[in-house]
Protein backbone atom coordinates (compact mmCIF):
# COMPACT_ATOMS: atom_id res chain seq x y z
CA UNK A 1 0.00 0.00 0.00
CA UNK A 2 1.02 4.27 0.05
CA UNK A 3 4.03 4.70 2.46
CA UNK A 4 2.22 7.99 2.03
CA UNK A 5 -1.59 8.12 3.00
CA UNK A 6 -1.88 3.92 3.05
CA UNK A 7 -4.23 3.71 0.14
CA UNK A 8 -3.92 0.19 -1.34
CA UNK A 9 -4.82 2.16 -5.32
CA UNK A 10 -1.11 2.01 -6.00
CA UNK A 11 -0.08 1.41 -9.86
CA UNK A 12 3.15 -0.29 -10.00
CA UNK A 13 4.99 0.83 -13.99
CA UNK A 14 8.48 -0.86 -14.42
CA UNK A 15 10.51 1.41 -16.21
CA UNK A 16 13.82 0.96 -18.52
CA UNK A 17 15.99 3.04 -18.90
CA UNK A 18 18.81 0.62 -20.40
CA UNK A 19 22.42 1.37 -19.50
CA UNK A 20 23.01 4.93 -17.93
CA UNK A 21 26.23 5.95 -20.23
CA UNK A 22 27.50 7.82 -17.44
CA UNK A 23 27.43 5.27 -14.92
CA UNK A 24 27.38 2.03 -16.65
CA UNK A 25 24.36 1.19 -14.30
CA UNK A 26 21.26 -0.84 -15.66
CA UNK A 27 18.90 1.65 -14.64
CA UNK A 28 15.49 -0.41 -14.63
CA UNK A 29 12.93 -1.49 -11.54
CA UNK A 30 9.90 -1.23 -10.86
CA UNK A 31 8.05 2.03 -9.37
CA UNK A 32 4.90 2.75 -7.92
CA UNK A 33 2.17 5.80 -8.60
CA UNK A 34 -0.73 6.06 -6.23
CA UNK A 35 -3.94 7.09 -7.31
CA UNK A 36 -5.06 8.47 -4.55
CA UNK A 37 -2.74 10.76 -3.12
CA UNK A 38 -0.40 11.01 -6.38
CA UNK A 39 2.99 9.97 -4.48
CA UNK A 40 5.68 8.01 -6.68
CA UNK A 41 8.45 6.33 -5.61
CA UNK A 42 10.33 3.22 -5.41
CA UNK A 43 8.23 -0.17 -5.56
CA UNK A 44 10.24 -1.43 -2.82
CA UNK A 45 9.25 0.87 -0.21
CA UNK A 46 5.50 -0.39 -0.68
CA UNK A 47 4.05 -2.08 2.05
CA UNK A 48 4.54 -5.80 2.96
CA UNK A 49 1.62 -6.60 0.86
CA UNK A 50 3.24 -6.58 -2.59
CA UNK A 51 5.24 -9.30 -3.29
CA UNK A 52 8.08 -7.94 -4.87
CA UNK A 53 10.96 -10.69 -4.85
CA UNK A 54 12.19 -10.28 -8.66
CA UNK A 55 15.72 -9.33 -8.29
CA UNK A 56 16.70 -9.50 -4.94
CA UNK A 57 19.92 -10.35 -4.07
CA UNK A 58 21.10 -9.12 -0.47
CA UNK A 59 23.29 -10.99 1.61
ZN1 LIG B 1 -1.05 7.62 -1.44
Amino acid sequence: MCPECGSAEVAIEEYDFGVCRQTGYHDAGERFRCRACGATGDASDLGPCNSISVGSSEP
